[in-house]
């Protein structure tokens, strides 16, 4: 049996602008180059997965509900220029949560890798074969437990958290963006 290979691209300051909350469609803003890069790893014979956490379901800010329209929102853009996702994970939980049914000490809460091992479990994923991209390091982290590789973009948070890695993390590529991490990707080959 083939395993696939699979990109598991984090959503806010990676795929999207990072507005703190996102609670209305209309502050949903795709960067300008995040069809093209996925198109180019689904080209590539990836499978583009979102892992997202959404603290603010947690918090009471936004509900579940939101969360999936806006990822069929995102679906709907990406269909509409011949791309596609093949799944979003999210984590909706807190230890802080105000919710109470969200103040669950959770598996998926990033840098736990849950959400990456349960996309790896549905979608028959090779993990040491696959990528996060991220722009925070607890991204990178998810991944690298995980035992995928993993890519930091400086945008977002991406920034700031370039400027202070962790003492455990070494040899993590820092790009500009999705589109550079994209690159970088694609050139490694494999
Ligand atoms: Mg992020
Ligand atoms: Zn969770």
């Amino acid at each position: 049996m083939t395993r696939h290979r699979a990109a598991f691209l984090d959503r806010d300051g990676t795929m999207i602008e990072d507005v703190g909350y996102l609670d209305r469609l209309e502050r949903l803003k795709l960067f300008p180059y995040t069809v093209h890069a996925v198109g180019l790893l689904k080209r590539a014979g990836f499978k583009v997965i979102v892992v997202t956490s959404q603290n603010g379901v947690a918090n009471g800010v936004l509900t579940e509900e939101f969360v999936s329209e806006a990822h069929a929102h995102l679906s709907r853009v990406f269909e509409a220029a011949g791309t596609s996702v093949e799944g979003y994970y999210y984590c909706p939980h807190s230890p802080h949560a105000s919710v109470e049914r969200y103040r669950v000490d959770c598996e998926c809460r990033k840098p736990k890798p849950g959400m990456i091992l349960a996309a790896a479990s549905d979608h028959e994923i090779d993990l040491e074969r696959s990528f996060v991209v991220g722009d925070r390091w607890r991204d990178i982290e998810m991944g690298l437990s995980a035992g995928t590789r993993a890519i930091l973009v400086q945008t977002g948070y991406g920034r700031t958290e370039a400027a202070r890695p962790p003492a455990n993390v070494s040899g993590v590529p820092v790009v500009a963006n999705l589109i550079e991490a994209v690159s970088v990707i694609l050139r490694k080959g494999v």
